[in-house]
C-alpha cells in the first residue's frame, strides 16, 4: 500500500496549516509569541490558496477566539473541580485558585487562541482538498487590492 501523506482536520488546525491543501503555514511567523505573530502570508506558500477571502475577512474571529476562551475556561473548571475540588463555600478559597491560574493561563495564550481562531475561521469557508493540484484555486471575489493591508 503507498503511503498516503494524509493530515487529519485537527492536525491541520493545531499546526496552522491552509485548509486547502493541510500543508502550508498560513503564518510569516512560526512562533505564536514573536511580533506581529498574527501575519498571514496573502497566499497560502504550498497550494496558493488566499487567506483572506473578501475584505474584513477576520473581523468574525473575535466570536471565535472569545468562544475558545470561555470553552477553555469550562474544560479548566471541569479539570479543577475534578482534581482538586470546588465549593461554593464562604471558607473555601480554591475557586479563586482556579480562577487565578485559569485567567493567567487564558491570558498567557492569547496569541496562541487567536492564531488558532483565525485557522479555524479561514478552515469553515475553504474546503480541504487533498487533490489541490489538479483542481484551480477559487478567486476571492470581493477583493480590492490595495486593501489588502488594511486588516
Ligand atoms: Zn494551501
Amino acid at each position: 500500500m503507498p503511503e498516503l501523506k494524509k493530515r487529519y482536520y485537527l492536525g491541520a488546525i493545531f499546526t496552522d496549516r491552509c485548509p486547502r491543501c493541510r500543508e502550508g503555514k498560513v503564518f510569516i511567523k512560526n512562533n505564536a509569541y514573536s511580533k506581529n505573530s498574527t501575519e498571514m502570508h496573502h497566499n497560502c506558500p504550498v497550494c496558493g490558496q488566499p487567506t483572506e477571502i473578501e475584505v474584513g475577512f477576520y473581523y468574525g474571529t473575535g466570536y471565535v477566539s472569545y468562544a475558545l476562551s470561555i470553552a477553555l475556561l469550562a474544560a479548566s473548571f471541569v479539570a479543577w473541580k475534578v482534581l482538586i475540588g470546588v465549593t461554593f463555600s464562604i471558607d473555601d478559597n480554591r475557586i479563586f485558585y482556579w480562577m487565578g491560574i485559569s485567567f493567567t493561563l487564558l491570558f498567557a495564550l492569547q496569541p496562541v487562541l487567536m492564531r488558532m481562531s483565525r485557522v479555524l475561521w479561514l478552515s469553515w469557508f475553504v474546503t480541504y482538498d487533498p487533490k489541490w493540484k489538479e483542481h484551480p484555486i477559487e478567486q476571492p471575489e470581493r477583493i480590492v487590492p490595495e486593501q489588502m493591508n488594511n486588516w
